[in-house]
């Protein structure tokens, strides 16, 4: 494999901030750097410079914000103020996200290594979810039962369920905050978010516009640091009621053992290793384009990667080839030039990981058509992996069945309906699936016999905050955005009513 294979963008010269962008805790309103002044950095995957420095929070940091939000949560200060009135605050929200649009996409590409142009796409994308919760605010219903006989009144109410731990993952930081935060506050409830250690930033950015869309003190504190000890002393607290967490299958099982002990509430958002089944009478090309965005899009370090195409056995080789020609035509390279699709890899550990299961497969018989190592930009820092497809790939090799997170994409095929739903059904996870077809009885056929949270038919990754996500299997628990995404963090409560002097007495009185 040649550079001139592939489409590559160079380093663009385009000046990089001069300072690394600090990061402090927001706890009770104040922000703060940690009581022992302990920082970590974080090195720009595309750059290979420091970009933020941010404060290494402990148990203490995040003890105070568990403190602080369950004083804010009890004394009612967001918990019991109207729907409307909360309503308006994220819509101040949304509107303040829209005006920092490029600061925050900045931040986000340099501690992501994800292209600016999508990063500008998802900064701006979030405000729509901050607008959508916001309508959600004033639509928190429950039931009435007037059958229960004329002197009793049955009333169900939708309380928020407390403070919620938000623990978020590296891939789309923005985005994820923005999938769960909304929703919570629209709920009432009070939150301590904790970000990635490898993207704090835009997090920090958020309580910056919350503080200046007047939302009060400790209502949303975030606190910085690793899973270990942050992440742990949140999932494990009693005074948290409930953790919202997006990440991989590990920790969010991990999760769910340090949550048993209080039986807090746990909604988890994991990983995945969807399928796209493509039949002969799709339209290939468009198949073919959608498949290559499903693999590519955010490097493959997305929970809705298209990591595997199951196609039909007729018309495979040529689908293969068709993805492979235009594999070679997306732009990857420095993030921070508006023509790049695929930036860089998160760190250099997970890019050894992607690059070891590619060489497994091949170990195990499979061919690379294309790419299949890391790739050295010109005047860039950081670590590339080159789009790879790797064809011939059978059900039970890792590279089918694990999450891979990169830029490779596992070609399998099938011959009938009955082969395609058994081969997509085959994994630990259920979170999406897609299927090609022009036949509608086709695609509803897969669609209701696939185990995954969403289905796209001849489309892929298509998503509106009204539709609500989530995965099957371990691909996680509960639903972010849409009504259901609300309904995660509210509690329900039964209020029984009798009409005027009407009970009758237990106590026989002699
Ligand atoms: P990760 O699980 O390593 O980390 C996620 C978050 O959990 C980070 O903030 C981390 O500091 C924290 N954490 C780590 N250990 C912890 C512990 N023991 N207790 C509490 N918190 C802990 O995930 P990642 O590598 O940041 O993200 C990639 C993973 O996220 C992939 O598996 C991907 O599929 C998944 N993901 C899922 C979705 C979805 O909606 N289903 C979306 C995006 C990403």
């Amino acid at each position: 494999m040649t550079m001139q294979d592939l489409t590559v963008i160079a380093a663009s010269g385009i000046a990089l901030p001069d300072q690394p962008f600090h990061g402090r805790h927001l706890i009770s309103g104040h922000w703060q750097d940690s009581a022992d002044a302990a920082t970590f950095d974080r090195v720009s995957p595309a750059h290979g410079l420091v970009v933020s420095r941010s404060a290494l929070g402990g148990a203490a940091e995040a003890q105070a914000a568990i403190a602080a939000a369950r004083a804010a949560f009890d004394s009612g200060v967001w918990s019991r103020i109207t729907g409307k009135a909360r309503a308006a605050l994220l819509l101040r929200v949304a509107d303040l996200i829209e005006a920092n649009v490029e600061r925050i996409a900045v931040l986000e590409t340099l501690e992501s290594g994800k292209p600016i142009s999508q990063s500008r796409g998802e900064v701006s994308g979030a405000a729509d979810l901050w607008r959508y919760a916001a309508s959600l605010a004033r639509n928190i219903t429950g039931d009435s039962h007037n059958t229960l006989g004329p002197d009793m009144l049955g009333v169900i109410l939708k309380e928020p369920i407390g403070v919620v731990a938000v623990i978020t993952p590296w891939n789309f930081p923005f985005w994820i905050l923005s999938q769960k935060l909304p929703f919570a506050l629209a709920a009432g409830c009070t939150c301590v978010v904790k970000p990635s250690e490898m993207t704090p930033s835009s997090t920090v950015m958020m309580g910056e516009l919350l503080i200046e869309a007047g939302l009060p003190a400790g209502v949303v504190n975030i606190v910085l640091g690793f899973g270990q000890p942050v992440g742990t002393t949140l999932a494990s607290h009693p005074d948290v009621d409930m953790v919202t967490f997006t990440g991989s299958t590990a920790v969010g099982k991990a999760i769910s053992v340090a949550a048993s002990a209080t039986l807090k509430k746990v909604a988890l958002e994991l990983g995945g290793k969807n399928p796209q089944v493509i039949f002969p009478d799709a339209d290939l090309d468009s198949a073919a384009d959608a498949v290559t965005f499903g693999i590519y899009f955010n490097a493959g370090e997305c929970c809705n990667s298209g990591s595997r195409i199951l196609v039909h056995e007729d018309i495979a080789e040529a689908f293969v080839a068709k993805v492979t020609a235009l594999s070679r035509q997306v732009a990857f390279g420095d993030p921070m030039n508006p023509d790049t699709q695929v930036g860089a890899m998160i760190s250099p550990a997970h890019q050894g990981k992607v690059d070891a299961y590619v060489k497994a497969a091949v170990a195990a018989g499979a061919k690379v058509t294309l790419g299949g190592g890391a790739l050295q930009v010109p005047g860039m820092g950081g670590q590339f992996y080159q789009p790879t497809v790797v064809s011939g790939v059978t059900p039970e090799m890792a590279i089918a069945r694990d999450e891979v997170f990169g830029p490779v994409l596992a070609c399998l095929t099938f011959c009938s309906m009955d082969e395609a739903v058994a081969l997509a059904n085959d994994a630990a996870y259920g979170l999406s699936a897609g299927v090609w077809s022009d036949s509608v009885h086709t695609c509803l056929d897969f669609a209701r016999r696939v185990q995954a949270g969403t289905i796209w038919t001849n489309t892929w990754m298509d998503g509106f905050p009204e539709m609500t996500f989530g995965g099957f299997k371990q691909s996680g628990q509960g639903r972010e955005i849409g009504r259901y995404g609300l309904e995660e963090f509210l509690e329900i409560k039964t209020v029984a009513m009798r009409i005027g002097r009407t009970r009758p007495n237990w106590v026989k009185t002699r």
